[in-house]
């Protein structure tokens, strides 16, 4: 038997969506990435735990132009990632609303990854671990430091999710 689940990602346009998802899915990182228009859709199978998954990835653009967009992606989603990029304070901003948003029009069991990107630049850190993890601690959120480049926490913050999601 196999376990479908929708799974959404969101955050302002080059905190890293796309390449996260790429490192997940095809096990690598381009420093060219292209930005994403509208949405991308990955569809990726693996067993965790002896329990198989096809999940169906939405990779949003985030501009505020799509933003109308969104719901079509987030809702009757299982997951949701809402990811910043540590070195640009406005994406940890609008990443707030984004989970705003979710909690107030996705569904009511979305289960939410709040997710402090591209840490390999530690030296242009401007939103500190501590912020971030006091906010994901405020709203119940689970909070991960990635990096799609070196591929830092990439696997655990799926396989993480995949443990809380329904196996049926
Ligand atoms: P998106 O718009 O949120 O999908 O962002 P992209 O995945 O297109 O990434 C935007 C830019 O940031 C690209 O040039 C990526 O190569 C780069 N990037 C993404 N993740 C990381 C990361 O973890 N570390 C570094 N150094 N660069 C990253
Ligand atoms: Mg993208």
């Amino acid at each position: 038997m196999t376990v479908n689940h929708k799974i959404v990602f969101l955050g302002e346009s080059s905190v890293g969506k796309s390449s996260l998802v790429i490192r997940f899915v095809k096990r690598k990182f381009s420093p060219y990435q292209e930005p994403t228009i509208g949405a991308a859709f990955l569809s990726k199978k693996l067993t965790h735990n002896n329990v198989h998954f096809k999940l169906q990835i939405w990779d949003t653009a985030g501009q505020e132009r799509y933003h109308s967009l969104a719901p079509m992606y987030y809702r009757g989603s299982s997951a949701a990632f809402v990811i910043y990029d540590v070195t640009q304070k406005v994406t940890f901003e609008k990443s707030k609303k984004w989970i705003d948003e979710l909690k107030k029009l996705g569904d009511p069991n979305v289960q939410i990854a709040f997710v402090a990107n591209k840490i390999d630049l530690a030296e242009n850190q401007k939103v500190s671990r501590e912020i971030g993890q006091n906010f994901a601690d405020e709203n119940g959120l689970t909070f991960f430091e990635t990096s799609a480049k070196t591929g830092k926490n990439v696997d655990k913050l799926f396989l993480q999710m995949l443990d809380k999601l329904p196996k049926n």
